[in-house]
Order: structure tokens, then sequence, then C-alpha cells
């Protein structure tokens, strides 16, 4: 667009509508570089008056004409002091916005709102939306359609801008348009505010020290939550979880509504998980706080849990994270310490053949009888790359597997009435049975995790 046209627009644009700088310029958002759109219209109602003046000169009628719609439609003081200097005092004055309504002068309101609404939630990066009032859009719409200006921008955009600048130069806090701490959405006008406060992620990684625990919250099969005899009206299937354990003390230091807890795999409830221990991370929901002393929490877990549970590793973490331990799950490595009962009495030499087998072996599982309620019938191909046997007695030994994740081990032993093949039921031939399990190593690719 030429500077000529420009002013036009602007001349006309102030003929029908009264604007303030912020309205003039925005319909100009795309010209020029670096600048507020209220340099925009500033920039544009001084053009004017300078023509307003020089037209003054030649034909003073002219020049009032286009002077007073500057003093009175663009609410441009110089224009005013010039009219009055001259002896034209009769002007109407205080008209609000035709397409804001005013909104724009409130900016620093709207930004005290948004303070005020952000205290006592610690965010490093926050994001600043608007709701803002159909009628205002509709305005906006009119002038551009009637005037055909296509260098504007949306009032929303700019808005969203602006109280973002003013909040976050005031907070010394960062945007971020990707994953902000917070996002907070004001109303235009009446600026009441909701505040979106997403979650914090904190990876760690846990050790389940004794058996018979879930990982996360069970709720009763019955009642599905709500408290039944069965479960003596806990709600739970079981008192306590890992997921529980950890979760009270994250709370107490991060002041969240409650947390949600992302494992990589899961191992039985009977099963300890030992070793550096498995991977997880802890969403919690609606912190307030966000920076907290991780060592000092992991402290304190470790001595409220009864020598259950321990974490270890802890580190800030994000929402891909979760992403990427959920999807190792078949990726990782798993080594399982089980403890073997054989029917029939075994010599001790013949857990050579264990030994002997080609490694790795591909075991074919199709699901087993146990999960079956929970998991689609299918046959799924799992590898094992090594396995260890000490004999303890003639009915019992120690086996070692290093495994792909996702083998269900326990059914690697027992052959699960021949949905698993091979097993070690069936290379020793004789009914095996894990009588006892652990978790000894879970290990996730390094290139999984972003540190
Ligand atoms: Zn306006
Ligand atoms: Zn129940």
């Amino acid at each position: 667009m030429t500077l000529g046209n420009m002013v036009n627009k602007a001349q006309r644009i102030l003929r029908l509508f009264t604007i303030d700088d912020w309205c003039l310029g925005r319909q100009f958002a795309m010209q020029g570089y670096g600048l507020t759109n209220k340099d925009r219209g500033i920039a544009l109602k001084t053009l004017l008056l300078m023509a307003g003046t020089e037209a003054y000169q030649r034909n003073p009628q002219r020049g009032i004409t286009l002077l007073r719609r500057l003093a009175e439609n663009g609410q441009f003081h110089p224009a005013r002091e010039f009219l009055e200097k001259e002896g034209i005092t009769e002007l109407q004055s205080s008209r609000k916005c035709d397409i804001c309504n005013g909104v724009m002068d409130q900016l620093p309101q709207a930004a005290k709102a948004m303070i005020q609404a952000l205290k006592g939630w610690e965010a490093t990066s926050l994001l600043i939306g608007t709701k803002v009032d159909p009628t205002i859009m509709e305005k906006e719409e009119q002038l551009r359609s009637e005037l055909q200006i296509d260098t504007g921008e949306p009032i929303k955009a700019e808005l969203n801008r602006e109280i973002g600048k003013l909040v976050t130069a005031k907070l010394n806090l960062d945007v971020d348009f990707d994953a902000p701490d917070i996002v907070g959405v004001i109303q235009i006008p009446g600026f009441i505010v909701e505040l979106e406060v997403h979650s914090l992620f904190i990876f760690g990684r846990y050790r389940k020290l004794v058996r018979g625990i879930p990982q996360t919250r069970w709720p009763c099969r019955e009642c599905r939550g709500k408290g039944c005899p069965r479960c003596n009206q806990t709600g739970k299937m079981y008192t306590e979880s890992v997921e529980e354990l950890i979760a009270p003390t994250i709370l107490e230091y991060t002041g969240g509504k409650d947390v949600k807890f992302h494992g990589a795999g899961r191992e039985d409830i009977d099963a300890r998980m030992l070793g550096t221990g498995r991977p997880f991370v802890i969403e919690v929901l609606s912190p307030h706080t966000r920076t907290i002393p991780l060592i000092q929490v992991a402290n304190r877990i470790n001595n409220s849990t009864d020598g259950k549970v321990e974490v270890s590793d802890l580190r800030f973490a994000n929402k891909e994270v979760v992403q990427r331990i959920k999807s190792t799950a078949t990726s990782s490595k798993k080594v399982y310490k089980a403890i073997v009962h054989v029917d029939e009495p075994i010599a001790q030499n013949s857990l050579k053949t264990l030994h002997e087998l080609p490694l790795p072996l591909e075991v074919h599982q199709r699901t087993p009888q146990r999960v079956s309620h929970r998991r689609s019938d299918r046959i799924r191909k799992k590898r094992v790359d090594a396995l260890e046997a000490v004999f303890i007695d003639p009915n019992t030994f120690e086996l070692t597997i290093q495994c792909q994740g996702g083998l269900y081990v326990k059914e690697f032993i027992s052959g699960d009435e021949g949905r698993t093949v091979p097993s070690i039921t069936k290379i020793l031939g004789t009914p095996a049975a894990c009588t006892q399990l652990d978790v000894i190593d879970v290990v996730i690719a390094e290139e999984k995790l972003p540190w």
C-alpha cells in the first residue's frame, strides 16, 4: 500500500468511525516493523494533522472539517489544541472508540487483573489468551469490509500480545507458545480471569522392596472406588501402592491437586522391583509450586515409606518424557530373578540344558489366561537374551532371565498350558512354576531420555 493510499484510508476511517490510536493502527498492522499498533495510529493521525493544518492555510473551512474530525473522531489532542487556539471551542469530547468501546485504553487494568489472578501460582513461562466480546470483533469486521482493509490483524491477537507484554514484564516471565506453565485467559471486557495451570512432571526411578503392592492406585472391582464391604470401604483393591507411597510428599511440596503416575511398564504385584529401579514420571496436577528441592524430596519420600519403596534420580521432566518412557515398554531390556519350583526332582547337571540353549531365544506367547480380561488375545514374539540357573535343591532353582520388555516371565516358566512356546516346563520336561519374582533391572535405551 502506498503512503497516499494509507493516509486516504485512515482519513476515510475517521470520517465513519470514532477510533482510538490502537484500533486505527491495527488496520495497518502489516505495515512497518517494530511498532505497536498505537505507534502506527499516532503516526497516521500525525500525518493527517499535518495535512489538516496545511489545508487550513489554503482553505480554512476545509481545514477545520479535517481537523475537527481528527479531534472528535480521532481523539487526537494536537488537533483539538490547534482548533482551540484558532478559537474553535465547541468540540465534542470523550467519545469512546467505536471498535473496542474503550477497551484498548484499559490494557493496564487488564494486566493488573491477570497479575492478581496469578498470585500464588509459580510459573516460569506463561501464555495469555483472551475471550473477546463478539460485538467488538463484529465492529472490526464491519470496518474492514466497508473500507476494504486487508492489512490488519485481529484485535484478539493484539490483546493477547499487549496484555502478555505487560504481565510478563511485570512478573519477569517468559512467553511460551508451546508449553507454558500456565495459560491465563481474560475476558474482554470485564477482565474476569481463568487460569489453566499445566502439570508439573518429575522423572525418577523407584525400587519396590516388598511384594504385594501394585504400582498405582487400583480401584475396587466391585464398587469401582465408591467403597463397599469387599474393599472395607476404602474403594481400593490394595491399601497402598507405589504411587500412593510417593504422592503425599510430592503433593506436600508442590501444593498440587492430585497426581498421575506413569511407569515405564510395571511389575506384577507380587514381584519386587530391585536394581537401579524402574523409571517413572509423576505428573502433578495444578501445582502451586514448581521449583522444589528434589534431593530433599527424595529423602523425605524414602523416610516415609517404611522401607517399602525408594525413589532416586528425581529430575524435572516434561510431557514428552512420559511418552518416551511409555513407548519403551517393549524396546527396553529387563532382567528378572525367579525362584522356580519343579514338580519332579531334577539333578543339578540337568540345569545345563538351560545354559546350552541357542540365544537369543524367540518365545511365542499367546496372551496369558491371567491377563486375558484386559489384553487382546494374540500371539506376541519376545526375545530372551540370556538365562542363568543356579541349583538350590532338587525341586528348586534360581533363574536369572535377561529379556525384551513385555515378556510374561511367569508364563515363560510354566508354559501357560501350552500357550507359551518354548517354556522352562517344556525344556526341562517337568512342570515348572515361578514361586517368587524380582525385577533386577529395567534398561531404557539412552536416547529415549533427554539427559
Ligand atoms: Zn479502540
Ligand atoms: Zn469396593
